[in-house]
């Protein structure tokens, strides 16, 4: 099967941090694979934006430098680096300054869909905003495209909102969640919402509990300074995690369309139950061998930020009233792997007896599991007779539904996230982006809870680096009479 690129209408692109480490390592090279599969079309303009002094060509050469580190097969299969790089042009401009900003102005063309990525730092999110507006590229075509973090609690977000809100509509605001632009996220819409299968057993009734795991094997290493004024809750349960509950929870929107979905998915954050201190497990990574502990990394002996966290909570509603649903996140961890398990309960009564079950994948209950990385996928765990002779002994196995085997070898490559997003700006299609009134009622969440450990002093437990984290993570569970997936590669 061979699937359809539909390409884009040309477009002007700024990268306002292009120069920067997420414009080298994923915009650029992002942007380029595009290029190949024909969807960014010749006549689009993208220009890099930030303070370095550079020219056209200078920028073209810095491109393709960073294209060939960090995506080096590329180019045999795809020899167009040549053409992609007469696309690109490049401005010195400073976000706090005037110098650039007349001249940037200039180099757009009118009638192109015109786009501005705000790749810096989120200081300068406003600045940027501003001088926009000021220098007239704010019409009401113009997109920005907003990255992460947006704000550190719900006041600073609620200001920035304020902020964008001067310059530009909500819907010319595309903020940044590259969890939601990977293919197994949205074919998770696509499994619950395209198949009447899961919608009857999708609530508290069947479903027994519900666990999100996104669990990294690197440390914070060089930017443990940054890290450590954030930790694993505002880095990545306000925004991934809670994002991915979001898709997992909401109930069905009436039509694929950005403000349908991100209604539903409000609804949920809304109805989050606030975290009992003991359901909230933090730690921080203890030194192996010659690596540093957390603390070494953050570059203060008595840090009390966390590097992983696990917790417990609720909706209060009725779909899903009375399940737990158990988050978990942290760094230098035994395996990467990001996945979302939804467990469902046991049959009410087995006719085979308690020593039919024998243990498989899931242990004998029915699992969906999605699957974010390392393989994207979804698995449903189920529970068919063990072959051979031995009577009639159970086992789970999994229904795999990998996308790459199911669908050919000539399927397309699947798009990286940022690809996948930056072309849906392009597009105009918002369905895949936070809203604002979604960032703020998630701070609106998570501000209670660092407030309460901050009131408390609460200081992280130490894991051994490489763990599955700290032993009390798995008696969060254990109490229950549960268990975490194992953190695998
Ligand atoms: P970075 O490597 O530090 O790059 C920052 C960029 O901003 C550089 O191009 C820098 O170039 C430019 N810049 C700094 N001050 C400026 C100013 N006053 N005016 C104009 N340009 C200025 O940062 P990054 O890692 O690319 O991150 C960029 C944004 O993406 C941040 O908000 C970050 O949180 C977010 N993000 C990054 C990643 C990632 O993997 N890197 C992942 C998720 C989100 P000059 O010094 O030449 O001005």
């Amino acid at each position: 099967m061979v699937s359809r690129v539909i390409p884009v209408e040309a477009f002007d692109l700024v990268i306002f941090g292009g120069t920067g480490d997420l414009a080298r390592r994923k915009i650029l090279p992002g942007l380029f694979r595009r290029f190949c599969a024909g969807q960014m079309p010749p006549e689009a303009r993208i220009i890099g934006a930030a303070r370095s002094d550079m020219d056209d060509a200078g920028y073209r050469d810095f491109v393709r430098a960073a294209i060939l580190e960090f995506d080096p097969g590329r180019p045999q299969n795809c020899p167009q680096l040549d053409s992609f790089v007469t696309t690109l042009g490049y401005v010195t401009t400073d976000a706090r300054g005037e110098a650039g900003w007349a001249d940037l102005a200039k180099r757009l063309r009118d009638g192109a869909v015109r786009a501005f990525y705000f790749s810096v730092g989120p200081g300068l999110f406003g600045d940027l905003a501003e001088r926009l507006k000021l220098y007239g590229m704010a019409h009401r075509q113009a997109r920005i495209v907003v990255e992460k973090p947006f704000g550190r609690d719900r006041d600073s977000a609620r200001a920035l909102n304020a902020t964008l809100a001067q310059h530009f509509a909500e819907d010319q605001i595309y903020r940044i969640d590259h969890y939601l632009g990977k293919e197994t996220v949205q074919n998770l819409m696509a499994v619950r919402f395209g198949n009447l299968l899961f919608e009857p057993i999708w609530s508290a009734q069947y479903v027994d509990h519900i666990q999100i795991t996104v669990a990294e094997t690197v440390g914070v290493g060089g930017r443990g300074g940054y890290y450590d004024k954030s930790g694993a809750m505002r880095d990545m349960v306000q925004n991934h995690l809670m994002q991915l509950l979001c898709l997992i929870a909401m109930e069905p929107p009436s039509k694929f369309d950005p403000d349908a979905v991100r209604d539903e998915k409000l609804k949920v954050i809304r109805a989050l139950d606030p975290v009992e201190p003991h359901h909230i497990v933090r730690g921080q990574y203890d030194a192996t061998g010659d690596e540093p502990s957390y603390r070494e990394d953050a570059g203060d002996a008595r840090s009390k930020t966390e590097s992983f966290i696990a917790l417990k909570t609720h909706l209060s509603n009725w779909r899903w009233s009375g399940t737990p649903i158990y988050l978990r996140t942290g760094k230098k961890l035994k395996a990467r792997t990001s996945e979302i398990a939804v467990v469902f309960k046991d049959t009410p009564h087995s006719i085979f007896g308690a020593d039919a079950r024998s243990e498989g994948v899931g242990g004998g209950q029915n699992v969906l599991s999605i699957r974010l990385q390392p393989n994207e996928g979804i698995t449903l765990g189920v529970t068919i007779k063990e072959p051979g002779p031995g009577g009639m002994r159970l086992i789970n196995v999994p229904l795999d539904m990998s996308f790459a085997d199911a669908l050919g070898p000539e399927v397309e490559e699947v798009p990286d996230a940022y690809e996948r997003l930056i072309m849906d700006v392009m597009r105009g299609n918002q369905t895949l982006f936070m809203r604002g009134d979604e960032v703020e009622a998630a701070w609106a969440w998570t501000d209670p809870i660092i407030e309460g450990w901050v009131a408390r002093g609460d200081v992280p437990k130490t894991y051994d680096a490489y763990s599955a984290g700290p032993e009390d993570a798995l008696m969060l569970m254990h109490r229950d009479g549960r268990r975490w997936r194992e953190v695998k590669s």
